[in-house]
């Protein structure tokens, strides 16, 4: 239950007075539908008001604050034609002006005769003191309520600075005063105040300064809103994890077995992966782990042998690929090994037959079948195991989170291994996972040389066909990418088929064509024709994006390079440079280049490390844009900004880790508090996997 204190906050924004339906709608659209949404509204700038000079003392571009008599009212005859209020102190004399302004109403706003206090940015024009559409124009008595410093909110269209700011102020004042939730040492160690206070002082900027995201009532609210997700991951994950695991153990004579089969000694990174991954599957608790290695390190080989000690243990393992191209690369890839040290193995997708799939499913729902991959087929509903110990996710940014728990309710405490070929920089891991495991694929397979990427202007593709053309009589295999942008699949499509066509006239049935409206079987066959050297270019679309393995292709041709995002041209790369034989990547551009592709590309000319490029993209796009948020999993943030509260961001994650061994079900005095922050952040499925009380 949601502590009573905190139902004023959950109330809707037209609760607050002043926001009735009409501006609630614009308030909504703004910060959110709540009164909470409103508080974690924070001030964007400041303006002070606080500088109240003499009209002939009043500097052109600053803000001031002038007490002023009104003189004369002068009405323009026509709309183009601002209207002018003359006004004068002792030291001189200031024009208001308004652009369409209207009499009645700036008759009565100042009136002639009388004193009023205006409030506006000052302009000097042709030697005059003027000031357009002052903020604010109050009679003598109210000069204490705008003679201040003034928050200056982010607006949407239709909204306007005076409701918003009495909208948020009223927010802030219904914060309750609420039983302190950061650790006491850690807290008088900030120096940082309670958090009511936090909130109000985070709204009351008095100077620019107070803006700054180290500012400490920002600091305190942005590490609370970290420390609510943090907690919440881990209470999410320390709730799986004791739903009692059971521990996995092989004697390893399938893995000798297989890897006895291989041509090529591991690397020290498969090899201490494989450790660490055999180490978790023996704990009794449920392992959730991320293999993170770059295009071609190896991740396949580590899920197969990780595969291999459930067999060894008797039971069953099943990987699932975002695509059937995939799932029929990584099948081609372990199916061999597997069969080599005497286990049965199956693939399964959509595309299967009646008959096939029949005894697929029949296999894996009595035990004879031990290894099964596929695509999102194997959650569907008739999918059952005899005993599913391990499931392995590749690819996992393109599974939402349901699909990845749908393959792990498969079995009884499945234990997880999510690969992903997308280096994410270690902040945003932690602040997607929280305090994941992680095993890391640092280097290449041995004897692999780096790849010679070059940028071509697109002017010059008859060159660069002449020299494909050299290459492929030497017996080179090419891949040739075009870009799809998905709002004009149809001209895409165009695009591609046109390159094959240049290129087959050219090339008489050496090249192969491949895109995501080909039958399965199709593709299949022109991959399995390009993959023994039947097909020496391969146009594609980014259908080759991901896993496609054929060691034997050594150049990578990318039209239109321009048009991808980093991360998308160093997996496309990745797709070369497999073997011993020396690759080449050709980034053919559309020239003129704006500022950031200019980058992209040099980035790729100058780097194969996928870590790196992966820090340079986070730098070029921003943090959400580069997971996207909700793929991800990246929780959306309000108060902390990642590329620079990183260090509160650790600091949550050590408070969460400590919280969850001491105080597992938040039953102390502050883990009752913690529980208040946890609504207070919506986070409500976490608190829902507490034991009551
Ligand atoms: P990833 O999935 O990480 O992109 P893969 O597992 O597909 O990489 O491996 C890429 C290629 O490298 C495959 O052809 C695989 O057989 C090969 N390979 C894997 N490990 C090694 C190794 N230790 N030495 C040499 N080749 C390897
Ligand atoms: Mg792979």
């Amino acid at each position: 239950m949601r502590p009573q204190a905190l139902t004023p906050l959950f109330a809707h924004v037209t609760s607050l007075p002043g926001i009735g339906p009409r501006l609630g709608a614009l308030v909504e659209k703004l910060a959110g539908p709540l009164v909470v949404d409103l508080l974690w509204h924070l001030p964007s700038a400041v303006i002070d008001r606080r500088n109240a000079p003499d009209v002939a003392q009043a500097r052109g571009g600053e803000v001031a604050t002038l007490t002023v008599n009104v003189d004369e009212h002068i009405v323009p005859h026509s709309h183009r034609q601002p209207y002018k209020v003359w006004c004068s102190d002792e030291s001189g004399r200031i024009c208001l002006t308004y652009f369409n302004g209207r009499e009645d109403y700036l008759k009565k706003l100042l009136p002639p005769g009388e004193t009023r206090v205006v409030s506006g940015k000052v302009e000097i024009y042709q030697g005059e003191v003027q000031m357009t559409h002052p903020d604010h124009v109050v009679p003598l008595a109210e000069r204490p309520s705008i003679l201040r410093v003034e928050p200056v909110y982010g607006l949407t269209g239709g909204l306007t600075q005076k409701p918003v700011q009495k909208a948020t102020a009223a927010a802030a004042e219904r914060a309750p005063a609420l039983p302190e939730w950061q650790d006491a040492a850690y807290h008088r160690k900030q120096g940082w105040t309670d958090w009511k206070t936090a909130v109000a002082r985070a709204h009351a900027p008095t100077e620019p300064g107070d803006l700054s995201p180290a500012h400490p009532a920002r600091a305190r609210l942005a590490f609370d809103e970290l420390l609510a997700s943090q907690l919440a991951i881990a209470l999410v994950r320390h709730h799986n994890r004791t739903l009692a695991g059971h521990a996995t153990r092989g004697d390893g004579r399938l893995r000798q077995a297989a890897l006895a089969s291989l041509g090529f000694e591991l690397t020290a990174s498969q090899t201490r992966a494989i450790a660490e991954i055999a180490d978790d599957l023996g704990k009794e608790e449920r392992m959730v782990r991320l293999l993170q290695g770059d295009v071609g390190s190896g991740k396949t080989l580590v899920a197969l042998l990780a595969m291999l000690i459930c067999v060894e243990a008797g039971a069953q393992a099943a990987m699932m690929a975002p695509t059937e191209l995939l799932a029929r690369q990584h099948f081609a890839t372990i199916a061999p090994l597997a069969e080599a040290a005497g286990v049965r193995i199956a693939l399964l997708t959509g595309r299967d037959g009646q008959r096939a799939k029949k005894q697929t499913l029949q296999g894996l729902a009595d035990g004879t079948i031990q290894l099964v991959v596929g695509t999102h087929a194997l959650v569907q509903e008739d999918v059952e195991f005899a005993d599913l110990a391990l499931a392995v996710v590749d690819e996992q940014h393109r599974f939402g989170v349901h699909q990845r728990m749908a393959l792990s309710s498969k079995g009884h405490a499945v234990d997880l291994l999510v690969m992903t070929a997308t280096p994410i920089p270690r902040t945003l891991m932690l602040a997607a996972y929280g305090d994941l495991d992680v095993s890391k694929l640092t280097e290449k397979p041995k004897g692999r040389q780096p790849i010679d990427t070059r940028t071509i202007p697109l002017e010059r593709l008859g060159e660069v066909a002449q020299g494909i053309g050299r290459q492929i009589a030497a017996g080179a295999r090419v891949y040739w990418v075009c870009p799809l942008i998905e709002e004009s699949e149809e001209i895409d499509l165009a695009n591609v088929q046109e390159r094959f066509r240049l290129l087959s006239d050219r090339f008489p049935g050496k090249v192969g064509l491949l895109h995501g409206r080909l039958k399965g079987a199709e593709r299949e066959a022109t991959m399995a024709a390009f993959s023994d050297g039947r097909l020496s270019i391969l146009v594609a679309t980014t259908v080759i994006e991901v896993g496609v393995d054929v060691p034997a292709a050594t150049v990578m041709v990318i039209e239109h390079a321009e048009r991808f995002g980093l991360a998308q041209l160093h997996q496309l790369r990745g797709r070369v440079g497999r073997g011993s034989a020396k690759s080449t990547c050709l980034l053919l551009y559309a020239q003129p280049l704006g500022e950031t592709a200019k980058a992209r590309l040099a980035i790729m000319r100058e780097t194969e490390d996928g870590f790196r490029i992966a820090e340079e993209d986070l730098k070029l796009r921003g943090a959400g844009e580069l997971l996207g948020t909700r793929q991800s999993g990246l929780p959306d943030m309000r108060l902390a900004d990642l590329a620079i509260h990183n260090e509160l961001l650790e600091a949550a994650r050590d408070d969460a880790r400590l919280v969850i061994a001491r105080d597992p079900d938040l039953q102390s005095e502050r883990g009752q508090a913690l529980r208040a922050l946890l609504y207070l952040f919506r986070r409500d499925d976490a608190v829902r996997t507490l034991r009551a009380g």
